[in-house]
């Protein structure tokens, strides 16, 4: 049986962090928008690796979004492919994870 309180606590820490890190990163992009055209070259390349550090961070809100939301539901901790429970320690490194360690890495057949 998952611990779905503890897990659901889990979930809403990280959020709260990405959400942290999204908004440090919007401003940090704001910032770099009123430096002096001779800095652009440069800013370019920043902004590159800011938005795709933003884009992960969204990707992973929404991942943590759909695992809340099958806290509510009571499928947490369900493989959503085979339909098997998703060992604890799994839980523990990837707390949003969808699918059981043989789904990820291909299944069994
Ligand atoms: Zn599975």
């Amino acid at each position: 049986m998952t611990d779905t309180a503890h897990f659901r606590k889990v979930i809403q820490n990280r959020l709260e962090e990405l959400g942290v890190r999204m908004h440090d990163i919007d401003e940090e992009l704001g910032h770099q928008k009123t430096r002096d055209l001779s800095d652009q070259a440069i800013d370019l390349e920043d902004d590159e690796v800011l938005e795709g550090l933003g884009q992960a961070a969204e990707r992973e809100v929404d991942l943590l979004k759909r695992a809340l939301a099958r806290i509510e539901d009571g499928t947490y901790g369900i493989c959503l492919s085979c339909g098997d429970e998703i060992s604890k320690e799994r839980l523990e490194a990837v707390p949003y994870a969808p699918l059981c360690r043989n789904c990820v890495s291909g299944g069994k057949s």
